[in-house]
This record gives C-alpha cells, structure tokens and sequence, in this order.
C-alpha cells in the first residue's frame, strides 16, 4: 500500500530549482528543473518556482501527493522555514515554508530541511547508507554541508542545525571561515577555497575548483596541492567526527567529491593517518548512490516521515 504514497518534492539551490513527485520507495515519478534567476528580487525567484510547481501539477501524468517536502540552502530558521540561502541572495529571512504550504499544501503536511540533510537522509534510507544505522551524508561543494542519521533516525539538534561538519575546526590557525569562525573545514574544502589556494600557490589557469581540477590531472602542482589539502582536511574532519558518533558509513557527494580520487586519495590518507581506534577505522567512506535527484528522492523523504509513521 504504501508505495502507492507519493510526495511533492522541491529541490532549491543557488543553481537550479527543482520539483517533481516521488513515490516511497524514492523513484522520482515525474520531474522538471528551471536554472535559479539570478537578480536581488525575491519575488522573481518565487514566481520562477510557482512557475515551475504550476507546470508540473498541470501535466496529467503528475499525480496526486500526500504531503510536500522541501529542501533548500541554508542556512534557515527552522522548523519555522526561513530561508537564507548563501547562494540565493536575493532570499534573506524569505518565509518559503509558509509560501509553499499556503499554495501548494492548504490540508496536506508540509516541511523544510537544509538540503544537505534532505540528500543525507534519501542516501541513508534509499542509496549508499541503506542498512546502515549511523550514516554521515556530507555534500563538499560550493560550500561544505551534512547531515547525521544516528540509530536510523535524523538528527536535528535543538535549532535544526545538527551535522554542520563544513564548520569543524580543522586548522585552528587557518583561513577566516564565512561563519564568523576560523580554520573550519569549509574555509579549506569549499570549491572556492580550493581555487583561491591554488591561485596562492602559483596557479594562473581560471580561478575555479573546476579548471583547478582539470589543471591537477594534467600535473600543475599548485592545482595538486590546492586539492591535496582540501583532501586532507575533509579526511581529518571525518576522522573526528568517526570517533565522535561511532559511524557506520560516511557518504560524500557534491561537486568537488566528484572529482574522485584527486580528493579521495589525500581523504583517504589522512583519514587512516589520523584514525586510531578499530571502531573508528571500520567507518567506511563511499560516494553517494542516488545521483542527481537525490535532492529530490530526499526533501520527499523528509514529507514521507510526517504522512508514512515508522517508516
Ligand atoms: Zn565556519
């Protein structure tokens, strides 16, 4: 029965904004994506949305959902629904969740999560985490973000704001963090700060992780060493946070992790240099699953747990 249950899922970045349904086993059933506009007027981003929404629901093939599920750049108030996106400027303090509901869920149950948390929670229940109790799912990226599924269920911390590893303190003597805070792992692994390195070490090429990256598989050391050190610095972040919470598996996606083993191999290393205990070094660390719906699969999973109990 329960996989005839499906959800309206909203997938919002700096990016792209994307909605589709999914059903409870996290097929997305139907969806479609515009690019996120670029301007400083909230309402041009919303009406981009609700365009986008609107379209969706009038195709026949859409069906009916039982709840909505949001997932959305933070930061946020939370559960409140005030968004803040880093990369959506133009939504500071915007009041998405009430906005949604009042549109697209009047009598159906409507929530929000941090979109790192929302792709960790589909990666625990559908993807690289499945039948594992204790699952970190990081996203390395523009920024650096996460979330925590401990004993099989999220983790939410008292403001929402659990699973924040982007801001370990990973080099208490480095880099000035966006947070307000130093040295955490963000100022060092985010795709900007690996460009920015590089560029200090001698790089000339374009100044982003991604020409940063081309430049380390054709040799540059500068561009080897930029993405060495954001390697390591995620390898000593995950290390801790092993042996903090005990976990099972540690899943990290995002753009940066998809250049592979440029910042696999420098993880990996420091994770073994800096794991001690057997129960820290059994954590295994994977690549996600899901692709690039996961977004998708998880902001509905986040609405599956108000409509589907225990599940
Ligand atoms: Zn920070």
């Amino acid at each position: 029965m329960t996989s005839q249950v499906a959800a309206l899922a909203l997938d919002i970045g700096g990016t792209k904004l994307a909605a589709g349904v999914v059903d409870s086993r996290g097929v997305v059933l139907v969806h479609a994506r515009v690019p996120t506009p670029v301007t400083d007027d909230a309402g041009v981003v919303w009406a981009a949305l609700v365009a986008l929404v609107d379209s969706l629901l009038a195709d026949p093939a859409t069906g009916r959902f039982a709840a909505v599920g949001i997932g959305c750049g933070g930061p946020m108030v939370w559960p409140a629904g005030l968004v803040s996106p880093l990369n959506i400027p133009a939504w500071r303090g915007f009041p998405l969740l009430d906005l949604v509901r009042e549109r697209y869920a009047r009598t159906k149950p409507c929530v929000i999560h941090n979109d790192a948390v929302a792709l960790a929670v589909a990666e625990h229940r559908w993807g690289a985490g499945r039948g594992a109790d204790h699952v970190l799912g990081m996203v390395v990226s523009t920024g650096v973000g996460a979330g925590l599924v401990l004993g099989g269920h999220r983790v939410d911390g008292t403001s929402g704001n659990a699973g924040h590893i982007g801001h370990l303190i990973v080099d208490p003597q480095g880099p000035d963090c966006a947070c307000g805070g130093r040295g955490c792992l963000e100022s060092i692994a985010r795709g900007p700060a690996i460009a920015a390195y590089a560029v200090e070490r001698g790089w000339t090429g374009e100044p982003t992780a991604v020409a940063v990256a081309t430049g380390a598989r054709e040799g540059n050391l500068a561009a080897i060493a930029a993405f060495a050190r954001a390697g390591r610095a995620v390898g000593v972040a995950v290390a801790s946070a092993a042996a903090l919470l005990d976990l099972d598996v540690v899943i990290i996606g995002g753009g940066i992790a998809e250049t592979g083993d440029l910042l696999f191999e420098p993880l990996r290393a420091a994770f073994d240099e800096h794991a001690g205990f057997e129960f820290v070094r059994r954590c295994r660390i994977v690549a996600p699953e899901l692709g690039p719906r996961a977004g998708l699969s998880g902001a509905a999973a986040l609405a599956f747990d108000l409509v589907i109990p225990q599940h």
